[in-house]
């Protein structure tokens, strides 16, 4: 009976209109009026972020187990949890002063922090009135809507996507003491996560963003000198478009520090095998770990004498080298590239020829039995374990996403060694392949894995015994990794 008393009493002040436990909405576009839920007994008023999705056409998740609720508003994700004022926009976390707060399948979220970031992130034509509890949204549009920024020789560019043109006035732009750079815009709403979202480089350190109410605000933290800065706007497409120029010596310092780390000065030569791990043993009786490690200083011996690249070696003796070891030996050399040399075995005795691999998940069952017995090695080795991951699933992506800058150059790579083998050799080209190889994953640089013929063809394992045939082979890798530092030296001419 108390109880209805009470919700009576409820409908008749929000009937009212006096200020209550309710929000009001007025969406200007359609000319709707609606409420939102708030908390009672609370000093400062939280909102149903469900009544929210419902005014703000939105649409949203909801995850009791993890008591989230997932809202979908204007192609952004915001996050919201129990207990917690960190709300996930995008990707960007952001922190409300209050926790949001659980009521049956709802949360509710602290009014006025909540507003203002939904304002600055996703609609900039929110308007909230903490007096009279009055939310009104209007559709306005960002019209400042993302970032890119360029690096030139002299200086950095930054392009500031815009829905319209701005009067010349209404912008301003400053460097000031502290080492940050201003971009003021009169009549700028600007979509800070979009342009949160744009990648530093050049002069700019970091980016961030501030929406006044007037006007929008950028600043940039310079990690440098500028010189002096300047502006203008395109149409087609719609930019504002700044330079800030930075002093030439400081850039062709940098420029020769980048051609420098890209010239192929250092190549990693890594004998397959080696020690208590022979690799596979041809039907008559030859070593992989032999033949691998012969190849290999026949190539170092072409690089050391016909051309001013430094050769590594992973191992110059028959010993055994874990294969963490091995990566590891070529990044604290700093080498360019890695070319990794094995032989191959077939249970079908009558396959021969010669294959390059790149690290990428396996495909055909063939590169699946290869990387599986090329990687047998592992038992073999007194170390822990953990050295290694499971070379499955996300393990293969990450370490495979961590290889994709290097993927195309190690492209390149495997596709000139193989040219050369198929001019240099009298055996089947089986192709540039992929699989999961252990002794790959690490090394940042450019790497491939050669296997120069399959010591289980009985034809085949002859012609490896032959030191001339082993020369050939080292000979076509050699010109293979000539030929791959001069396209890459006519890039660095170019650029
Ligand atoms: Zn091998």
């Amino acid at each position: 009976m108390f109880r209805r008393v009470l919700l009576v009493f409820g409908l008749l002040v929000l009937g009212s209109g006096l200020p209550g436990s309710t929000v009001r909405v007025l969406n200007r576009s359609n000319q709707k009026q609606d409420v939102l839920k708030t908390l009672d007994n609370t000093s400062t008023t939280y909102v149903s972020i469900l009544d929210l999705e419902r005014v703000l056409q939105a649409h949203s998740f909801i995850n009791d187990k993890q008591e989230k609720i997932v809202l979908y508003v204007n192609n952004h994700r915001i996050k919201v949890s129990a207990e917690t004022g960190f709300v996930l926009v995008d990707e960007k976390v952001y922190q409300l002063p209050l926790e949001a707060r659980k009521v049956e399948r709802d949360l509710y979220v602290p009014a006025n922090s909540f507003f203002r970031l939904l304002k600055s992130v996703v609609m900039p034509g929110l308007a909230w009135d903490p007096v009279s509890k009055l939310l009104d949204i209007d559709v306005v549009e960002f019209n400042i809507t993302g970032l890119t920024i360029d690096e030139k020789a002299n200086g950095t560019i930054l392009h500031l996507n815009t829905r319209e043109r701005f009067n010349k006035e209404d912008i301003s732009t400053f460097v000031n003491d502290n080492g940050w750079f201003y971009i003021t815009v009169r009549k700028g709403l600007v979509d800070t996560s979009e342009v949160l979202r744009a990648e530093t480089r050049g002069v700019v350190k970091r980016v961030t963003v501030d929406q006044l109410q007037e006007s929008a605000q950028l600043a940039f933290q310079l990690r440098g000198e500028v010189e002096g800065h300047e502006f203008y706007q395109t149409v087609d497409p719609h930019e504002l478009v700044v330079t800030l120029r930075t002093p030439l010596s400081k850039s062709a310092a940098r420029i020769k520090d980048v051609k420098d780390r890209w010239r192929l000065d250092t190549v990693v030569l890594d004998a397959g095998h080696g020690g208590k791990d022979g690799g596979t043993i041809g039907y008559y009786g030859t070593k992989e770990k032999d033949i691998t490690l012969d190849i290999v200083k026949r190539i170092g011996r072409r690089l050391e004498k016909n051309s001013r690249i430094k050769v590594v070696y992973t191992r110059e003796e028959d010993v055994f080298i874990p294969l963490y070891e091995r990566t590891k030996i070529a990044n604290e050399h700093n080498g360019k590239i890695f070319v990794s040399i094995h032989a191959n075995a077939s249970r079908n005795r009558n396959i021969k020829g010669f294959e390059t691999y790149l690290l990428r998940p396996g495909k055909t069952q063939d590169a699946i039995e290869v990387s599986s017995r090329e990687n047998a090695v592992i038992k073999l080795e007194d170390q822990r374990r953990d050295n290694y991951q499971e070379l499955t699933g996300e393990n293969l992506i990450m370490a495979t996403m961590a290889q994709s800058m290097f993927m195309k150059e190690s492209e390149a790579l495997a596709a000139l060694i193989q040219e050369e083998l198929d001019r240099q050799l009298d055996a089947p080209n089986r192709g540039v392949k992929q699989a999961g190889f252990y002794v790959l994953i690490g090394a940042s640089m450019p790497n491939v894995l050669v296997e120069v013929g399959f010591l289980s063809n009985p034809i085949e394992e002859k012609r490896l015994k032959s030191a001339a045939y082993r020369q050939h082979i080292a000979d076509a890798v050699f010109d293979a990794i000539l030929k791959f530092k001069q396209s890459r030296e006519r890039v660095l001419a170019e650029g």
